[in-house]
């Protein structure tokens, strides 16, 4: 089993790469893949690692390495995907409100196609008939996760064909010969409770009555992984056996055998992850002591988007004395990462770690306040090697056409 990496590793690379640093370690990201593999050994089940939360090419490879498929949700992530070695019948293609040609596009390069409303569905079924299988988006209308902003399954959600409109589905089917072989829904992130997901399962296998052709059900993800001391995670073995005996007893009822497939993000990469920047000031006011660092929301914004918990350690100075500290960043907004927080004292130069940092850190930062992106490295064999080169100067002007 893989340690996690050391203080001593972190500030190594912290001092050789320069801070704010996005840093993975590999060996982590493949324990995560077989504990799940290994939950759900009774089904036959296939990983689809959700991209959007981390893609860089070295993380996509080494997934295609370690024998995960891809999730994507935009026709470019589809082509990272490509280029990173994946077959297209590994990479599933969902995306959300995007134009029809987007859908061609994935659709002529050979991928698996889920379509999430009734108006591409049906533009689909016009032009292809049954000639192109597809997957079909489900909303179950189960409200889940950790945030109202990254739950999708509620009802003003805007993803996926509401199972009330199955009739509206079967009747296009039937009309354009549609060849449906995937059911798919995924209600949110951060789900605890495994009967989310049975319930959502249930809901699913009515629906998968209705498809003669169905191969799989996709169950999309929402596995939590602890953020914070005494935090629980998706018990995946107990949804293993759960869903495996759901299954079978599926079968037994309908003849048919289906695949189970997951669409995991943050479960594979986000403890893998670590955020290392260095506190430049610290403030006291009369409120309250600030440890301000060399990096802000633009960095790292899960904190100030979802209010978010990410552990955070003074790595230069773990046996310095503990005090009260609010961690912010350093653009011109409120941008908290953490508020009266306990941290080893904290001194001006020191390094700071955030944890769980590998899904959605760097895919979401941004060059607001015009300052760059941090640099990202893989250690993978103990060897620390950078896999992305911080932003330069020019990056900020890239692109730019300077017409006066
Ligand atoms: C974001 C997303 C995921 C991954 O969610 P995590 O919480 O990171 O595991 C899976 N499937 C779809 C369709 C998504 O949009």
């Amino acid at each position: 089993m893989p340690e996690q990496l050391s203080r001593k590793q972190l500030i190594n690379i912290a001092t050789d790469f320069g801070t704010p640093v996005y840093i993975y370690h590999a060996e982590k990201i493949a324990e995560q893949y077989h504990k799940l593999k290994h939950a759900f050994k009774k089904c036959d089940s296939r990983f689809f690692y959700a991209c959007k939360s981390l893609t860089n090419i070295n993380i996509l490879k080494w997934m295609k390495q370690i024998g995960t498929s891809l999730d994507c949700v935009s026709i470019n992530e589809v082509m990272l995907g490509l280029k990173a070695g994946f077959e297209p019948q590994e990479i599933l293609f969902t995306p959300n409100c995007v134009d029809f040609e987007e859908i061609e596009a994935g659709k002529n390069l050979g991928v698996i196609v889920n379509i999430d409303n009734i108006s591409i569905l049906e533009q689909f079924g016009n032009r292809y008939g049954n000639s192109y299988p597809v997957c079909i988006r489900l909303n179950p209308h189960i409200m889940a996760g950790g945030n109202y902003k990254i739950s999708t399954g509620h009802v003003d959600s805007k993803f996926g064909i509401s199972i009330h409109q199955l009739r509206h589905i079967e009747r296009l089917v039937k009309s354009t010969n549609l060849n449906v072989t995937g059911l798919h829904m995924h209600t949110g992130s951060e789900i605890k409770d495994v009967n989310v997901f049975l319930q959502g399962l249930e809901v699913m296998f009515e629906i998968a009555r209705h498809f003669d052709n169905l191969e799989f059900i996709d169950l999309g993800s929402g596995f939590k992984v602890p953020y914070q001391e005494g935090d629980t995670e998706t018990d995946v073995n107990q949804l293993g056996e759960k869903v495996a005996e759901a299954f079978e007893e599926f079968e037994k009822e309908t003849g048919k055998n289906l695949q189970i497939w997951f669409e995991p993000g943050k479960y594979l990469v986000s403890e893998a992850g670590y955020f290392v920047v260095k506190a430049n000031v610290v403030k006291q006011t009369t409120a309250t002591v600030f440890a301000g660092v060399n990096s802000g929301f633009n960095h790292l914004i899960r904190p100030m988007f979802y209010d978010s918990f990410h552990r955070i350690e003074n790595i230069s100075n773990p046996k310095g004395a503990e005090r009260i500290y609010t961690v912010v960043g350093n653009i011109c907004e409120t941008d908290t990462f953490a508020w009266d927080r306990k941290l080893n004292e904290v001194r001006e130069g020191d390094f700071l770690v955030f944890y769980n940092a590998g899904a959605y850190g760097f895919e979401m930062s941004s060059n607001f306040n015009s300052r760059l992106k941090p640099a990202e490295v893989l250690v993978k064999g103990g060897e620390a090697k950078l896999i992305r080169s911080r932003d330069v100067f020019e990056d900020l002007l890239r692109n730019q056409i300077e017409v006066l």
